[in-house]
């Protein structure tokens, strides 16, 4: 009999984290596919943590929150801290294992980069680590001769759609479907307007708070749109986004011949998750299926540039390269955060954004550290605009504000 896969799950107590907890158990009852959590990240729910570790029997964890990771009691290896999740996978990891990279945010950087020179298979659910690091992640991902299988589930349809494809010159366009968020058919400025509340009430996905956001701003399109540029290495107009509510057709590959292949499945991330596991096996999922008694239609419409800006932003983030993809993502995850605090209205998020790749010099990446300096000038660079006032209603007064 094959050993189980050994799996080490970053993220784990997420909604992502939670859902391949769900696969796992899944595969454990189908001959061949059975894996072995042997290594779990988690930022501060450490009693989830504790008890998934239970479960499973793992013997190595990671909490990042030094406060919450105090009074644990852990009959095993316990690493702590904003570099935990690193050095979990640097002490567990084994060529041939696969990680599942489900933190958010670019704290996922490093881990990843980790994984892959240890030899790891990643399956990508952190889909900033390629926003901001692409130009690094992909070619250690050749160099080490590892694969990387996209989780996002708009890239786990083109990744399934190019099987086979070898040349970029037979493909026309990618097509990101879209759901278009609470916010759809919404005029610019009503979006702006949007509280907390509105945009963390997604019609379609039930997803962690900052992609909730995201989706609501479209900057969960734009990180897409690039996330697909390195994943696929196509360049930007190449790269097309079409909104489609109802997410089950979950993106399109359009071939020069006219052919277009997409790939459809009901809005639930454990099929994408499943898939990146088990890939190229297809084994019985747990997830819901699709009734095709029941559909009747499927709903496509463009998206709205003027009233989300965004996916725009994000076609002129890959024509500029460098370093731009980390402040872009960066300054995201602040404006985000100020957000959900209310100390920026919502039409602010794209705003600083935008400031933010016009105000930080581009350079070329060769590093992570390259990668750490963009990153944190631009977290700097938001932080003094929100402090100075900027953000509460039309931060950016010329240039660079949402009007493509
Ligand atoms: P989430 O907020 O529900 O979960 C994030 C996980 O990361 C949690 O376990 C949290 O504890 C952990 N974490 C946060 N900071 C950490 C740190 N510094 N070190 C270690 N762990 C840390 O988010 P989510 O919705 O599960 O999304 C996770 C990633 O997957 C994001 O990059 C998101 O864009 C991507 N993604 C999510 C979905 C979805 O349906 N939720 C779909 C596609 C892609
Ligand atoms: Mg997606």
């Amino acid at each position: 009999m094959t050993q189980p896969r050994r799996v080490i799950l970053l993220g784990s107590t997420g909604s992502i984290g939670e859902s391949t907890i769900e696969v796992v158990r899944n595969l454990q009852a189908v001959p061949g596919q059975e894996c072995q959590l042997v290594g779990l990240a988690a930022g501060s729910r450490a009693d989830r943590l504790l008890e998934q570790a239970g479960e499973f029997g793992v013997r190595d964890i990671a909490v990042a929150n030094e406060a919450k990771a105090r009074d644990i009691a852990f009959d095993g290896t316990l690493h702590v801290g904003a570099e935990s999740a690193r050095e979990l996978v640097e002490s567990v990891a084994q060529p041939g294992d696969l990680v599942v990279a489900a933190i958010v945010g670019s704290a996922g950087i490093d881990a990843v980069l980790a994984a892959i020179d240890a030899g790891c298979d990643i399956a990508l659910a952190n889909k900033e680590t390629l926003v901001a690091a692409g130009a690094l992640v992909m070619p250690r991902v050749v160099e080490r001769g590892v694969n990387l299988i996209p989780v996002d589930s708009e890239h786990s349809a083109i990744f399934q759609c190019l099987h086979g494809v070898s040349k970029e010159a037979e493909i026309r366009r990618l097509v990101i479907t879209a759901s278009g968020g609470p916010f759809r058919g919404r005029a610019r400025e009503a979006v702006r307007e949007a509280t907390p509340e509105q945009a963390l009430d997604h019609p379609t996905w039930s997803m962690g708070p900052k992609i909730t956001i995201d989706s609501a701003s479209m900057m969960n399109k734009a990180l897409e749109v690039i996330e697909a540029h390195w994943l696929f290495d196509v360049p930007a107009d190449k790269i097309d986004v079409i909104v489609h509510p109802q997410s089950i057709v979950h993106s399109f590959v359009e071939f020069v011949d006219g052919s277009v292949l997409a790939q459809l499945g009901p809005p639930d991330m454990k099929t994408p998750i499943q898939c990146a596991m088990t890939w190229p096996d297809r084994v019985e999922g747990c997830s819901k299926r699709l009734n095709w008694e029941e559909l009747r239609s499927l709903v496509f419409e463009p998206l709205d540039h003027e009233a989300f800006p965004a996916v725009m932003r994000a076609l002129d983030v890959i024509r500029r390269g460098g370093t731009t993809g980390a402040i872009f993502n960066a300054a995201n995850e602040v404006a985000v955060e100020a957000f959900l605090d209310r100390r920026v209205s919502f039409g602010a998020i794209v705003d600083l954004v935008s400031a933010a790749i016009e105000a930080i010099p581009s350079k070329p990446v060769t590093a992570l550290a390259d990668i750490v300096e963009a990153d944190t000038a631009a977290r700097a660079f938001v932080a003094s605009e929100i402090a100075a006032g900027n953000g509460l209603e039309n931060v950016v007064t010329s240039g660079t504000s949402g009007t493509d």
